[in-house]
């Protein structure tokens, strides 16, 4: 059995079980692969320790204590976005509960495939002009936490899959989010693209990597073009940053 001794918050973890065997973490039964790969999220405000526990096919059982390091939240102020978007008018908040609720639903799946074991690479290519879990104060109004990493870069631009994976969202313009596009990768780990001006695949597609899926936009509660991509295992908030930092 393999785990990592310490991870960051916001860390996506990969750990190694002998093929065959059941593993419980935080509620769910972890899918396993056939080299006995699993993989779970570490949410931004968890303090640990994470605790595995594995039930070897012999019947034997082990539980693997994870420390989880604690990182810094810095605030971030975003000014001029659009003040409808801050303060939705009281018509706009059930529009706004439904299609949070389609997008929750999509990151339910668990689907039996390993698209996430593979290295992810950057889908734009820019400056990085929000981290994840800053908390956001929105036009002097503190926010939710930021849930995923800004990439500036030209409307347009193309936004390249990080991994492979199954569409299983795609709408071109929620009131917060606009162009919003979910890939999953399999096992529980999905990504989520925001704010696309363009969005070239529909549900069901299977994307390779690097493969376009769609353009960089300013749509929904954004204040200039950028790529916002977050990651997730099941309803858990991962850091694509520390993901990409895996390579
Ligand atoms: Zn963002």
């Amino acid at each position: 059995m393999a785990f990592p001794p310490s991870v960051s918050q916001g860390a996506m973890v990969l750990g190694k079980v002998p093929p065959g065997s059941r593993v419980e973490y935080a509620g769910h039964t972890l899918r396993t692969t056939g080299y006995g790969t699993v993989v779970f999220g570490i949410g931004r405000d968890e303090t640990g320790p994470a605790r595995v526990v594995v039930v070897r096919p012999d019947g034997s059982r082990v539980e693997a204590s994870i420390a989880v390091t604690a990182r810094d939240w810095p605030v971030q102020r975003v000014d001029g976005v659009p003040p409808k978007t801050v303060d939705p008018p009281p018509e706009i908040a059930e529009r706004i509960r439904r299609e949070q609720a389609q997008v929750t639903a999509a990151r339910v799946r668990d689907d039996d495939r390993a698209d996430f074991a593979t290295p992810f690479a950057w889908p734009v290519q820019g400056r990085i002009s929000g981290r994840f879990g800053n908390q956001r104060v929105y036009n002097g109004k503190p926010g939710s936490p930021h849930s995923g990493m800004d990439i500036a870069a030209p409307s347009g631009t193309p936004v390249l899959a990080p991994a492979a994976g199954i569409v299983t969202f795609a709408a071109p313009d929620l009131y917060l989010t606009g162009g919003t596009l979910l890939l999953d990768h399999g096992f529980g780990i999905s990504s989520n693209f925001l704010h696309l001006s363009r969005i070239d695949v529909k549900v069901g597609d299977r994307i390779e990597q690097g493969q376009v899926i769609g353009a960089v936009g300013a749509t929904g509660r954004a204040t200039g073009p950028h790529l916002h991509w977050g990651m997730n295992w099941f309803d858990v908030r991962i850091d694509p940053l520390l993901v990409l930092d895996r390579r």
